[in-house]
C-alpha cells in the first residue's frame, strides 16, 4: 500500500471512500446462542481476535453474483481446510451478508453470526489433521467496515459506488465479502466465479480461464494457484476498458481502466514491462504468470498491491507508486506476513524498490534519502517491529524500513545485497515470513556485518545516524 502520499495530502480534500466512523455508544458484546463459545482468534500480535489458529485454509472457491448498481451481493464460498487442532467449533471472519446455510463436507451444520464472526458447530468435533470442506451460502450487503489502523475512516472491503464495485481490503476488509480466516499468515489459492450483468466487465486476481455471456449475465472465472493473503485478493466490476501490454518473457500484462479515464492517467502505467524486468533483476523471477493494474473511479483511495492486479485511484499520476505496488507482488503477496507487527517487511522493501528504480533511471537519489531521513526525524521514533495498529502505515514502516535496507546494502555492497533479496524472495515464495527469516538470509550471505548494520534500525527506538557509505569508506 502507499499511504505516505495520502498522509502528505491529508486535509486538502474529502475522500469519497472515507466515511465518518459511526458514533455508537459502547455496547456489551453480543450474546452467544446456546452451544457456541467465544472465538479465541489467530493470535496475531496486532489483531489477536482476527482469524482462527485452529484452521489452515488452503483454497477458497468463491462464486459471487453482483450488480454494480446495487450494494447487495450473493455468494457461495467453498473453503478447503485442514484442522490444526481438534475443532469442537470453527470460527471464520465474516461481516455483512446474511449466511443462508453452512455445510461441512456434505452435511448441513449449525452456525451463528456474532459480531464479525461466523461460528460453525460440527455435529462431532473435527480431529486435528483432518482435511475438510466448508460451504457457506450468503446474500446481503457487505458491512461498512472501517480501517482499524486509521482514525480517519478509510472504508475497506467490497465497495460499490459510482457505477462500479471494487475491493480494497488491507488489513482486514476481505471478510466483508467472503467468509475467511482473515489473517495474512494463513495464505490460500483462489478460484473465482464472478456473475455480473452483461455489458459490465469483471477483472480479478489470477488468470482469466473462462467467460460466458447468456441470458443477460456474464460469468467470468479466474484462477490463482499461488497462495496469497486474503487482503491481497481483488475484484473490480464496472464499465471498464481492458488493455494489454507486451510483458517480459512469459508474463501477460492486462490493465483495467474505467471508461473515460484520461490518457494522462493511463500513461502512469506505461512502464510496467520495464519495471517488471528491472525488479526481477533484483528480486528474482516475478511470482505470477500475469500482472496488471486496475484503476477505480475513486480519486482518493490509497493504491494497494492486490495480487496480480494492483489497485489504484483514478488520480494516480506518480509512476513510483506503480513501481511500489509492483514490488509488493514479491514482498507482501508472494512472501506474506506471518504477523502484522512485521509489516516493514512489506513497506520497507516496496519503498526501497522506489530508490532502486530511481537509481536505474540515472537519478541522483541522495536527496530522496535525505527527505526520508528528515521525515523520520520529525515523527516519533520506534524500532521496526510495530506494536500497535496505528503504526502499521506510519513513516517507520515505510522509511525506516527502507533506510534499514539501505544501511544493509552499504555495509555489504550491491552484489551481496542483491543475493540477499533474491534468495529471500525465492526461499520464502508462497510462504509467510517473520523478520527473523529475513535476518537469517542476511546473515547467511552478508555475515555478522550485515546484522550489525541493521541492528540499530531494527531495535530502536532512537533514530540511528543517517546511513553512510561504510563499505566505500573502508575501501578507501
Ligand atoms: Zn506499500
Amino acid at each position: 500500500m502507499n499511504r505516505l502520499i495520502l498522509l502528505l495530502l491529508a486535509g486538502t480534500s474529502v475522500a469519497l471512500a472515507r466515511q465518518t466512523a459511526p458514533q455508537f455508544p459502547t455496547l456489551p458484546p453480543p450474546a452467544l446462542p446456546t452451544g457456541f463459545t467465544a472465538p479465541t482468534g489467530y493470535g496475531d500480535s496486532i489483531y489477536p481476535l482476527l482469524g482462527d489458529a485452529g484452521l489452515d485454509v488452503t483454497h477458497y472457491d468463491l462464486s459471487i453474483t453482483s450488480d454494480p448498481r446495487q450494494d447487495a451481493i450473493a455468494g457461495r464460498a467453498v473453503l478447503s481446510v485442514t484442522a490444526l487442532r481438534d475443532l469442537g467449533q470453527i470460527s471464520l471472519d465474516f461481516a455483512g451478508p446474511k449466511v443462508l446455510g453452512v455445510k461441512l463436507g456434505g452435511e448441513a451444520v449449525r452456525h451463528a453470526q456474532v459480531g464479525e464472526k461466523l461460528l460453525i458447530l460440527p455435529s462431532t468435533p473435527v480431529a486435528a489433521g483432518t482435511a475438510f470442506t466448508l460451504t457457506v451460502a450468503y446474500a446481503g450487503t457487505p458491512a461498512l467496515h472501517l480501517d482499524p489502523s486509521e482514525s480517519d475512516g478509510l472504508r475497506l472491503g467490497w465497495i460499490t459506488q459510482a457505477g462500479g464495485s471494487y475491493v480494497l481490503s488491507e488489513p482486514d476488509g476481505a471478510h466483508t465479502y467472503f467468509p475467511c480466516n482473515d489473517v495474512p499468515a494463513d495464505g490460500a489459492s483462489y478460484s473465482l466465479h464472478l456473475d455480473i450483468p452483461a455489458g459490465y466487465t469483471a477483472v480479478a486476481s489470477g488468470v482469466q480461464t473462462r467467460q460466458v455471456t447468456a441470458s443477460g449475465r456474464t460469468r467470468t472465472d479466474f484462477e490463482l494457484t499461488q497462495p496469497i493473503p486474503s487482503y491481497a485478493l481483488t475484484v473490480h466490476v464496472g464499465k471498464l476498458d481492458l488493455e494489454t501490454q507486451a510483458g517480459p518473457v512469459g508474463i501477460q500484462i492486462r490493465n483495467a481502466f474505467p471508461v473515460g479515464l484520461p490518457a494522462t492517467i493511463k500513461a502512469t502505467f506505461a512502464q510496467t514491462p520495464a519495471m517488471l524486468g528491472f525488479l526481477a533483476g533484483w528480486f528474482g523471477p516475478y511470482p505470477y504468470p500475469v500482472y496488471g493494474v486496475a484503476v477505480t473511479a475513486d480519486p482518493e483511495i490509497p493504491a494497494l498491491e492486490t495480487a496480480t492486479l494492483s489497485t489504484f485511484p483514478s488520480s494516480q499520476e506518480a509512476p513510483t507508486t506503480a513501481l511500489h505496488e509492483l514490488a509488493h507482488q514479491w514482498f507482501g503477496d508472494s512472501l506474506r506476513l506471518g504477523d502484522w507487527s512485521d509489516i516493514w517487511l512489506n513497506e520497507g522493501f516496496a519503498t526501497y524498490a522506489e530508490l532502486l528504480w530511481a537509481q536505474s533511471r540515472g537519478q541522483n537519489t541522495a536527496p530522496l534519502l535525505e527527505r526520508w531521513y528528515a521525515r523520520l526525524a520529525r515523527d516519533p521514533a520506534r524500532g521496526l517491529i510495530a506494536t500497535r495498529s496505528k503504526q502499521l502505515f506510519d513513516s517507520s514502516s515505510y522509511l525506516r524500513g527502507a533506510l534499514a535496507l539501505h544501511a544493509l546494502r552499504l555495509s555489504i555492497g550491491d552484489e551481496k545485497f542483491r543475493q540477499i533479496l533474491s534468495q529471500y524472495a525465492s526461499r520464502f515464495a508462497g510462504k509467510s515470513v517473520r523478520t527473523a527469516d529475513f535476518l537469517g538470509v542476511a546473515r547467511q550471505i552478508g555475515g555478522q556485518n550485515a546484522l550489525d548494520a541493521m541492528q540499530p534500525w531494527l531495535v530502536g527506538p532512537a533514530l540511528p545516524p543517517f546511513p553512510k557509505d561504510i563499505l566505500m569508506q573502508t575501501v578507501r
